[in-house]
């Protein structure tokens, strides 16, 4: 069957205190470890788990974690080993990058391997901002990067920004989006900042030390992100991504289409595209320890219910531009779900969605409450 193939490779030079990703700081040796330790699990999971052995490949994307704090020898081998699935030359080979982690000749390194896509966390061109996120690079670094990797032929660049931190004003992001069109990325990942129970940032919430922005003045930077992008030719194709003609994301796009995919290295999540889902354990040692003795490292599986498929069916199409397709619907899910899916829908305020005969799509106003949109229908679906 078609998949993707996801790798995590967890290790970054030190941790964002907002970041809620599977991650740690390495110590000697600990690269070159943890990339074996995912060559020996792939080899092993690509064994037990035929069906996503078989291909054709969909995409391979390499995330963390910093994946660009590896050695470009390792990413290679790492890519060699995922042509067990199907050919890695022939599909989008995503890295994450952060700025200042690749010089000109590892970015030409990585080229040469196989990676045709760069994904660069700059997350802001504002001192204020960076220092805020405990970022270790600067704007200036952020240039070098894109500049060094366009050299180095790469002709898709996604860039990462986040909005919404404590202080934040509209100059400051309008600042931020001009900072970055002025770099001409291919792709931009838009993040609004979130304070996630378990990390930091949370903690600081809680005990008053952040003080989060206005909601509503949240919406106002993310609306003026979609008029601003919009103009300046990048298509708003998902809640939070923007593309070039003919750049959107093919990996991410997996993940909003239900379709398979392989998750390899520790925390990674797989899904055999219909109910089927897995995730490894999120635990370096005993991701070692297992992968070692020849274990499998997952440590989770579950079936959706049928219940859980049609809300994701929903979260994800609502997530998209295209929306949810009237007869798309009707023929996976029966005619008496459709019609109470339409008229839940209808329902909403209409600056939030889009309803026709054959369409039901979110606006950009409905995708920053995407969240309570999805509450409101799931009960009434
Ligand atoms: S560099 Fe990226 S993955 Fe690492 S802690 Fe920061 S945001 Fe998280």
């Amino acid at each position: 069957m078609p998949v993707a193939v996801y790798l995590h490779l967890p290790f970054c030079r030190r941790l964002c205190p907002f970041c809620d990703f599977f991650k740690k700081v390495p110590r000697q040796g600990d690269l070159a470890k943890i990339s074996k330790l995912l060559l020996s699990e792939l080899s092993a999971t690509l064994v037990r788990e035929r069906s996503f052995a078989s291909g054709p490949l969909i995409s391979v994307y390499f995330g963390g974690g910093t994946p660009s704090l590896h050695p470009p020898e390792q990413i290679e081998r790492l890519l060699n080993a995922v042509s067990q699935v199907g050919d890695v030359h022939s599909v989008e080979v995503t890295l994450e990058a952060n700025p200042g982690t690749l010089s000109f000749d590892a970015l030409s390194q990585l080229r040469q391997a196989g990676i045709n896509r760069l994904s660069l966390g700059c997350q802001s061109f504002s001192d204020r901002k960076l220092h805020l996120l405990y970022r270790d690079h600067t704007a200036n670094e952020t240039r070098e990067t894109v500049k060094n990797a366009r050299m180095a032929g790469f002709t898709n660049i996604s860039m990462d920004l986040i909005f919404g931190l404590p202080g934040e004003s509209e100059d400051e992001w309008r600042n931020d989006i001009d900072m970055l069109l002025a770099c001409k990325p291919d792709h931009v990942s838009l993040y609004n900042l979130e304070y996630h129970e378990k990390t930091p940032y949370g903690r600081w919430l809680t005990q008053g030390v952040l003080e989060p922005l206005a909601e509503d003045f949240e919406a106002e930077l993310y609306l003026l992100t979609h008029d601003t992008l919009e103009r300046e030719g990048y298509e708003h194709y998902e809640v939070s991504n923007f593309a070039r003609d003919g750049f959107r994301s093919v990996h991410n796009q997996v993940y909003w289409e239900g379709k398979p995919y392989l998750g390899i290295g520790p925390s990674a999540h797989s899904f055999d595209g219909v109910a089927r889902r897995f995730a490894n354990v999120a635990d370096l040692h005993d991701y070692e320890r297992r992968v070692t003795a020849g274990e499998s490292p997952v440590e989770r599986e579950w079936l959706n219910s049928e219940r859980e498929q049609w809300e994701e069916w929903i979260s994800v199409r609502l997530r998209r531009k295209e929306g949810i397709d009237w007869a798309d619907c009707h023929d996976t899910w029966g005619g008496m779900r459709a019609r109470g899916l339409w008229a839940a829908a209808t329902a909403l305020p209409v600056h939030l969605r889009e309803v026709t005969e054959s369409v039901f799509r979110l606006s950009p106003e409905g995708w920053f409450v995407e969240n309570e949109v999805l509450v409101n229908l799931y009960e009434k679906v």
